[in-house]
């Protein structure tokens, strides 16, 4: 279709050949959204804590467990093997996530066991005295408590990248910090405190310069869709099933097959062997030397099936209404007074983290909890960031994919509301 005007100009529609980002369609595959909270709509901002679960990982995880529900790997009766089919399809699907092969993905607790998981395996094996880790200021517990342990059963240091006023890795501190000494460098691929999204091409390549690991927390980059580890040129990347719209209990450390090959197992135990004597035990090899005893066979299926949904998505759409969506936010919440931002980094990702000068915010967190808006409040397992700040705790809304401007305008209503109280 074309329009002619009258001057004989003619002019093309706009049409978008692209498949356009519907929300309500989004949001309609979510049955936990559509409830009311102290008589309100939930408005969910907690999405960097855990996501809520479409209908498609629901059904998939109850379709396993009742009627292909067994143990898997060691059995030759049909359930086993259909158990074992689909764990192992949903390897499949995460590794078709990650742009990879099954032989690469390794099905964990979630991020913070992946994490263990390369400090432990890894970094105790392979870290000396005077060795260095370096991290990043802005990181979470898990991904400095593992690597401080290692630290101290080596005697290796740690080294923090410090972080400037934005919230993102100070200038000059890659520069100066990664040297000859780094073995290890581990940062989140996204903050969960301030959102900032880390260049990690360009840490790995100056972790690599220096023949030093590039690992990567991967924990809020998986929840805005696929992501490649290797061209990101990372070494492991870790994450959690239940941020990206898959179950608790389950996540992937993705790590190079080299890596994976040189790398000790962690925990020992049934089916992380290849054979077993009192004398001397041999390991498996691949994936399976890092899952001892029985998985979450059912998890692993409900994130294959995440990954499916989140893969079937328009995810240019994604990004684009997620970041209109950050934006939007950040320009409603510069209206409230006295609310001060926490992170303000160029590049970030659906985070809202901010105080409000002279209200806590537990008590705000509260009250906009009796608004039906669920945000998170306290240190987010980021007390490094928040004395960076100068705050014991902020506040904060965090999207996903089926956020919408009115959620947002109803924190804000429900802010204003809360501090008339509160003030
Ligand atoms: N890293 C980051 C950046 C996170 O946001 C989280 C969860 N808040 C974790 C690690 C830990 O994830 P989990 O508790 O699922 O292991």
């Amino acid at each position: 279709m074309s329009h002619d005007r009258p001057s004989g100009e003619v002019v093309l529609p706009s049409v978008d050949p692209r498949p356009r980002f519907d929300v309500d369609a989004i949001r309609a595959e979510f049955p936990a959204l559509h409830q009311e909270v102290n008589g309100k709509p939930l408005t969910y901002l907690d999405n960097a804590a855990s996501s809520m679960k479409p209908r498609a990982v629901l059904d998939a995880m109850a379709a396993f467990y009742e009627r292909d529900y067994s143990n898997v790997h060691r059995g030759v009766h049909t359930l086993s093997q259909r158990a074992t089919t689909a764990y192992e399809e949903a390897r499949q699907d995460l590794a078709t996530f990650l742009s990879t092969t099954p032989d690469e993905v390794v099905f964990t607790r979630g991020t913070t066991e992946g994490l263990n998981l390369v400090a432990n395996a890894w970094g105790r094996t392979f870290l000396r005295p005077g060795d260095e880790v370096v991290l990043s200021r802005m990181e979470h517990h898990s991904n400095i408590v593992p690597w401080q342990m290692a630290c101290q059963a080596t005697g290796a240091t740690l080294v923090v990248l410090e972080i400037d006023d934005h919230g993102q890795i100070a200038a000059g501190e890659i520069e100066s910090k990664i040297t000859a000494r780094t073995k290890v460098v581990s940062t989140s691929h996204v903050s969960n405190a301030l959102g900032t999204v880390n260049d990690i091409p360009r840490l790995a390549a100056a972790a690599h310069a220096v023949g030093a690991l590039m690992v990567v927390d991967g924990a809020q980059g998986v929840p805005h869709g696929p992501v490649d580890p290797r061209a990101l040129g990372a070494d492991f990347y870790a994450f959690s099933g239940h941020k990206m719209f898959g179950p608790t209990g389950i996540g992937v450390l993705w790590g190079r097959r080299e890596r994976l090959a040189a790398m000790p197992p962690w925990q020992g135990g049934g089916d992380m062997i290849r054979s077993v004597s009192f004398e001397q035990t041999t390991y498996a090899d691949g994936p399976a030397r890092f899952e001892a005893g029985t998985p979450a066979i059912g998890e692993a299926i409900g994130l294959g099936a995440a990954a499916r949904w989140l893969m079937s998505k328009d995810l240019a759409g994604i990004a684009a209404h997620e970041d209109a969506l950050l934006a939007y936010g950040h320009a409603r919440l510069a209206e409230v007074p006295g609310l001060r931002m926490i992170g303000t980094a160029p590049n970030k990702k659906a985070v809202l983290g901010f105080v409000v000068d002279g209200v806590h915010p537990h008590d705000l967190g509260t009250l906009l909890d009796m608004e039906g808006v669920a945000v998170r409040v306290g240190h987010h397992c980021a007390e490094p960031v928040m004395r960076r700040f100068g705050v014991p705790a902020t506040t904060r809304a965090s999207l996903a994919l089926y956020s919408t401007p009115t959620e947002i305008d109803r924190l804000v209503a429900a802010l204003h509301k809360a501090l008339s109280i509160l003030s």
